[in-house]
């Protein structure tokens, strides 16, 4: 069968049960909360990737309850079933691949408890990240993990991607602050992973379900921990004339056994997109700076601050600046946390890749992935959470330019490939999703593989709860993702995604 012949059954399947699922799913979650014409479904035919998928239905449930509902009748139906928080995602996780019933869950966003005494928080899924920090500071609290997209982005989808962020280099992912979760499983039940401590009895379910990329279940509570706001914190920017001096740095800093809280790269494509706007104070002529934070006690940030400015400058830094008062910091932090969204300035499109490599190797991959750009003629920018060794190249294109996206998902995956030949893996916080799906094999045998698949029965999730995504599992998926490569690449994909 052709790849659009697969696509239109997979979608006329769907089609022919759904005006009894929206009638039901009317009937249970009320019509307020149901959308399913073709014009109010658009705007979640996407998350942050180049991947599209129409969905036939979305629901926004705000209890436990109605998701609970709203699965139960997918289920009885047998319509896939994706879970969606901001569609901030970068792998294609919340896209609709095959069709189905998205569920938003952007309305459950109740800080539910602040417990002081425990330092712990109970919360919706769709409470916003920053949202948590600014509700646990009154009472001198934070939630650490801190993904870029921090002001949009949701718990619960942090929960399914196990996000990373700049201050993760110190305290750990998201993983590492999930005590437990109140979930819904494919058939409507609900069940609790993990609990409010950190050592429960038994098999670590939590720790399997972080990261699961909304594969297994929908979580509707989440128990995660909170820190202590830091007594002193100091913000460095050190500016560099070459990217290979800003990345020994990097590797210097860490191997005179400092651990800074966060120590960030962004290079001079980055530079140029973010400073006329944001003002962070980046030079524009420098072809990298680290942003490197520090925070515990104050005599302890101050030892450190310096012992940093000397093995930067020992590895050529032009400058180094230190950044003390809150307002300078957070203008330093300001430029980071904006980059992305600010290429838009420079192209109209950008893909952003996702790559591990050991710290030691930042300047052999760095260099391999400017020279791959340069041979597809694209342009590249590198923002990253460079003490993690966790590579972000942004390609830069215009996908009105014939034969551009193709150049870029074939340059894409060579650096992916690079990363990986490097000792690295695909994806250091962004999840598989549908996006390196394809990828996965290239770090996983067959075995393991099929060991991992074992878990969505474990969890009774099923081929249609989140169908096609992070495994090469279900049969039309590869089929429906190349007819969409090929519209998007005007054709000339490669067959590296098939
Ligand atoms: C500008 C920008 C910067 C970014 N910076 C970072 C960064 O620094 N670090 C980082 O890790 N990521 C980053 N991201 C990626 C993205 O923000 C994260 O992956 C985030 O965790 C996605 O959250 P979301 O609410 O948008 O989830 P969505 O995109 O809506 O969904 C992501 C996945 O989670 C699943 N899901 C959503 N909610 C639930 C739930 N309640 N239960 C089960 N599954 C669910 C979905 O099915 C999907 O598979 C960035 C994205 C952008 C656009």
């Amino acid at each position: 069968m052709s790849a659009a012949a697969t696509s239109n059954a997979q979608e006329q399947a769907n089609d022919g049960v759904m005006p009894q699922v929206v009638r039901e799913l009317v009937r249970a979650l009320g019509r307020e909360r149901v959308l399913s014409t073709p014009e109010e479904l658009i705007a979640f035919e996407y998350d942050g990737t180049i991947e599209r998928g129409k969905p036939q239905a979305v629901v926004f449930p705000e209890s436990t309850e109605q998701v609970s509902a709203a699965v139960r009748i997918a289920h009885r139906f047998d319509v896939p079933v994706i879970p969606r928080g901001a569609g901030t995602g970068l792998s294609g996780g919340a896209v609709a691949t095959i069709g189905g019933v998205v569920i938003a869950l952007t309305r459950m966003k109740r800080v539910l408890e602040i417990d002081v005494a425990n330092r712990l928080a109970v919360v919706e899924p769709g409470v916003v990240n920053l949202d948590l920090s600014k509700a646990a500071a009154p009472h001198g609290l934070y939630y650490a993990p801190d993904p870029s997209s921090q002001r949009a982005c949701t718990i619960g989808g942090n929960v399914a991607e196990n996000a990373g962020g700049p201050h993760c280099l110190a305290y750990g992912a998201t993983t590492n602050h999930v005590l437990g979760a109140e979930i819904v499983l494919a058939d409507g039940e609900v069940a609790w992973l993990g609990g409010t401590t950190r050592d429960v009895a038994g098999y670590d379910l939590i720790g399997a379900f972080v990261g699961s990329e909304g594969t297994l279940a929908i979580a509707t509570k989440i128990v995660v921990r909170l820190m202590k706001l830091p007594e002193s914190t100091r913000t460095l920017l050190a500016i560099f004339d070459t990217v290979d001096d800003a990345s020994n740095s990097v590797s210097a800093i860490i191997a005179a056994g400092i651990l800074p809280s966060a120590l960030e790269m962004m290079d001079r494509n980055i530079i140029a997109a973010v400073e006329p706007v944001i003002h962070a104070g980046y030079p524009l002529d420098a072809e990298a700076v680290l942003l490197i934070e520090v925070d515990s006690l104050e005599e302890g940030t101050v030892e450190q601050a310096e012992a940093i400015e000397k093995l930067c400058s020992a590895n050529n830094a032009r400058e180094v600046r230190l950044a003390v008062a809150q307002p300078d910091r957070e203008r330093l932090w300001a430029g980071r946390k904006t980059s992305i969204s600010a290429l838009g300035r420079l192209y109209p499109n950008y893909y952003v890749l996702d790559g591990v490599v050991p710290r030691t190797k930042l300047v052999e991959v760095l260099r391999k992935t400017y020279a791959i750009a340069e041979r597809y003629g694209l342009a590249v920018a590198n923002v990253f959470h460079a003490g993690d060794g966790n590579l972000h190249p942004n390609l830069l294109f215009d996908e009105r330019d014939p034969g551009a996206t193709a150049r870029v998902l074939d340059a894409g995956a060579e650096i992916m490939r690079v990363c990986v030949d490097a000792g690295g893996s695909i994806t250091g916080e962004h999840g598989v999703g549908l996006e390196k799906r394809d990828f996965i094999a290239w770090i996983f045998g067959p075995d393991d593989l099929a060991a991992m698949a074992k878990l969505k029965p474990a969890f009774n999730a099923g081929e249609r709860y989140n169908p096609c995504k992070a495994f090469p599992t279900h049969k039309g998926c590869g089929e429906v993702r190349q007819a969409h490569i090929q519209r998007t690449a005007g054709a000339i994909g490669t067959d590296i995604y098939v």
